[in-house]
């Protein structure tokens, strides 16, 4: 146990954007005694975070060398260039996955993440999240090995810039209200296409394997802001260029996802081990620019504000109007349009934005990530 929960969904650290930074974690800390109905959700919550999967091209760019004269000296090593396209695996190699243990021995996070030291996650009576974790990365472990992958379980900490086929983090949900239920995905902010296609993947297995409903909307900022994925800001995390979701598997409050997590342990495993077999599957290994995430331009509003849609169509829904000196965060573009977290006062929200209605600015994009998690 650690700090007590201030929000509705111990997950969905989303409701609490406005104290996110203080208080938020993806998978809460519970406490019994916190009781705080859901009803409190703002309506930051039910934004839907997640974006149909798109595709685009990864820019790659190498340098062309100068040409050598006989009377230079040889030109020192190229720098590797951090969009160039990364070099797919050799032929044969075992693919590697990573199975992150969500907050075991969260205690022992490296200093850039002290923070996150107390984050014991959500628990059931005297089961902790870590516990539960364990036991399904326990047997999904072995699935994946009997394929031939080669599976690392790693705690909280994660070596710093991992690199692998795959990292998936396994956290279990906790609700103060007891009624929420069921599993949700995510990938990072700025999803590259083999995150997106590995996100698919487990999201086209691991509710038919369980029975377990989908947790519509439930997707919360601190998810895509999860600390493991954050290679830009902390040392601890994994390769820009690991495709990687964060899996909430279900809520240990709930009494129907516990029959599942808790008395068919099995079955779970087998959704998340045919989840990724399913994305080791279809994916191109041979494709290393689908490796690498998007890279996009601090933007604010044009001078004329902004309309932020619940989709990219000039027909969809308003979520907002914002002016000139709203910050857009972009995460992914389709359709002329950017994909954005918007910060402006007091609203925090995810959505669209048209292309002509933003100008770039010099900032940088700054992402909600969480104090705890
Ligand atoms: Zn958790």
């Amino acid at each position: 146990m650690s700090t007590p929960m201030s929000g509705p969904r111990l997950s969905a650290c989303l409701p609490l954007l406005l104290t996110l930074l203080l208080t938020a974690c993806a998978s809460a800390p519970q406490s019994p005694a916190a009781q705080v109905p859901r009803g409190t959700e703002t309506v930051h919550a039910n934004v839907p975070l997640l974006a149909p999967a798109v595709a685009y091209a990864a820019e790659a760019e190498t340098a062309p060398p100068a040409p050598p004269t006989p009377t230079e000296l040889p030109p020192p090593p190229l720098i590797p260039d951090p969009a160039a396209t990364p070099t797919p695996r050799p032929v044969g190699t075992a693919p590697r996955v990573g199975l992150q243990v969500g907050h075991l021995h969260s205690n022992e996070l490296p200093d850039e993440m002290a923070q996150l030291r107390t984050s014991a996650g959500a628990h059931w009576g005297n089961v902790s999240e870590a516990s539960l974790n364990l036991d399904i990365a326990n047997r999904v472990k072995p699935l994946l090995e009997a394929q031939g992958v080669s599976v690392e379980l790693l705690p909280a900490t994660v070596p710093p810039g991992y690199d692998a086929d795959a990292f998936v983090a396994l956290h279990s949900d906790g609700s103060n209200g007891g009624s929420a239920h069921g599993w949700k995905l995510a990938t990072p902010w700025r999803a590259s296409e083999a995150s997106k296609q590995l996100f698919g993947a487990m999201a086209g297995t691991y509710g038919g394997v369980t029975g377990m409903p989908e947790d519509v909307g439930g997707v919360t900022f601190n998810m895509k802001g999860y600390y493991a994925f954050n290679f830009r800001r902390y040392d601890y995390a994994i390769a820009r260029t690991t495709p990687a979701i964060i899996v909430e598997m279900g809520f240990m409050t709930s009494a129907v996802d516990r029959a599942m997590l808790f008395n068919q342990p099995d079955r779970v495993a087998r959704g998340l081990a045919e989840g990724i077999m399913a994305y080791l599957r279809q994916r191109d290994p041979a494709n290393g620019a689908a490796l690498l995430p998007p890279e996009y331009p601090a933007l604010q509003a044009a001078t004329g504000g902004a309309t932020v849609r619940a989709a990219p169509r000039d027909n969809a829904r308003v979520l907002a109007r914002v002016s000139a000196d709203a910050r857009l965060m972009p995460f992914d573009k389709q359709n002329g349009y950017y994909q954005v977290f918007v910060h402006s006062g007091k609203l925090s929200t995810v959505g669209w934005v048209r292309e002509d209605q933003v100008v770039n600015t010099s900032e940088q994009s700054t992402f909600p990530t969480p104090a705890s998690q």
